[in-house]
């Protein structure tokens, strides 16, 4: 499709325009708009029928500057190293617009991981992690879930990086069950700081959450969590999604009651409601639209005809550049992947706090955290959105980019 373009062009074409629009100089501009290393790995994994199979692992480490590389490893036949890269140079940005002090990076396992035995899985894992160990740790480089991953994968990377290097080292990895070092609060904290944001949106304008009609597309862990926590603080959530079907009940759905229908069936569909095409779900009348499913669903093609007058993207890169044109002119404010779903991250900051600290906080504190990052970091891409007269991604990029810069001239000599 023509609006589709390779997931890393659209990552460079955003940062160009960008960095074109601060005056980053030349040399900066080449730094950071390529990866600082791109690991790719040979992992043979025994299958149950005896044989084996070599599948190909990658960790791109887009920025150190601030920090550690920080981000996820997603287990998934469609994984590519452009892939890979685009995401590493998004999660950069992402660390500096909260302000955690953390770079960029992104992995990946080129598998049907969903079709392996748990055995298999549990050999993928360990191999895979057996290769990184030796480029990730917590001063280095430090892994998190993502598609196909869940905290049972992390935990086993954590166990097979404290074979490497002779001792349980926790830190060198997040989104570990809380049992296992993982933090309190990890699971809700991407859907939870989307509802910060978009409850701090509407303070701003002296209104609130309550009655705002939200329809979300996805119906994972970020889309969930933002429901529920949505829902909890006033808004009425009309549709909902997931890969099979979408379901519409103008008068609004309940969460929670969402949430366990899809727990016990697997599906939203045959909830109460209308059923919907994927198509009609996202152009329908509402206040705030939600895409917590994939990338470039929000194009060219389809951004006249969407009627939310707010986007928060729970997605990572949902909405392709050509759409977020549509989108500004319309006058429809975007709420970036990079600010609205990084309370993941920055909960996963938090993990890496209380590893390095070796004392747990509660979940109420973690949430306490969250909340505060996210409505400063709200409040900073507002504003400078607004002094600019700039679409919200635009500034939070602005941002992003200008703290990383900053952080190069700062600490490398040659710049
Ligand atoms: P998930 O696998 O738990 O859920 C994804 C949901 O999307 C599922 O319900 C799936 O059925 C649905 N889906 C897939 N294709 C669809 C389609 N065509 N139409 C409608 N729904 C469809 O994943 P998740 O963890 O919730 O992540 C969702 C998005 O949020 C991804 O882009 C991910 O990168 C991003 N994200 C997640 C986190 C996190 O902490 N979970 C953090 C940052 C960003």
């Amino acid at each position: 499709m023509p609006d589709k373009p390779n997931t890393w062009d659209i990552a460079l074409r955003q940062f160009h325009e960008v960095a074109a629009r601060i005056d980053l100089s030349r040399g900066l501009r080449d730094y950071l708009s390529v990866p600082e290393a791109v690991h790719v790995f040979s992992v043979p994994v025994l299958r149950d029928n005896g044989e084996t199979q070599v599948f190909t692992g990658i960790r791109s480490q887009h920025s150190f500057a601030r920090g550690p590389a920080k981000g996820g490893l997603r287990f998934h036949p469609g994984v590519s190293i452009d892939e890979v890269k685009a995401l590493s140079m998004w999660m950069t940005w992402k660390t500096a617009v909260v302000n955690v002090p953390f770079g960029g990076g992104k992995g990946g396992l080129i598998c049907d991981y969903k079709s392996f035995s748990t055995r298999e899985k549990e050999r993928a894992a360990r191999g895979f992690a057996r290769r990184l160990a030796p480029v990730i740790g917590p001063e280095i480089d430090i892994p998190a879930p993502d598609v196909n991953t869940t905290a049972e994968v992390m935990a086993w990377i954590a166990d097979e990086y404290g074979h490497y290097v002779g001792h349980p080292e926790p830190a060198c990895i997040t989104g570990k069950p809380v049992e296992f070092g993982g933090s309190r609060g990890r699971d809700s904290a991407t859907g939870r700081g989307l509802a910060y944001c978009v409850d701090r949106y509407y303070h701003n304008k002296d209104r609130s959450l309550e009655g705002q009609h939200v329809v979300i597309q996805g119906f994972g862990n970020a889309g969930q969590w933002a429901a529920k926590v949505l829902a909890s603080m006033g808004a009425t959530i009309i549709a909902i999604s997931d890969s099979r079907g979408a379901v519409h009940t103008p008068d609004g759905i309940s969460a929670t009651g969402a949430v366990k229908h899809k727990l016990e069936s697997g599906e939203v569909a045959g909830m109460p409601g209308e059923e919907i095409s994927h198509e009609e779900l996202l152009e329908l009348e509402c206040d705030i639209l939600v895409p917590a499913a994939l990338e470039s669903c929000i194009t060219a093609d389809n951004a006249p005809r969407i009627k939310a007058k707010l986007i928060a993207e729970a997605a990572n890169g949902p909405t392709t550049p050509d759409a977020d044109a549509i989108l500004h002119e319309r006058g429809i404010t975007v709420i970036p992947d990079v600010l609205a779903n990084a309370g993941g991250v920055t909960v996963s900051y938090f993990e890496w706090v209380q590893n390095r600290q070796r004392y747990y906080w509660p979940e109420e504190k973690v949430h306490q955290r969250l909340q505060a990052t996210m409505r400063q970091s709200l409040d900073e891409v507002q504003a400078l959105a607004e002094d600019k007269d700039v679409p919200w991604r635009t500034a939070a990029y602005m941002l992003a980019i200008q703290r990383v810069a900053h952080a190069v001239e700062v600490n490398h000599p040659d710049f």
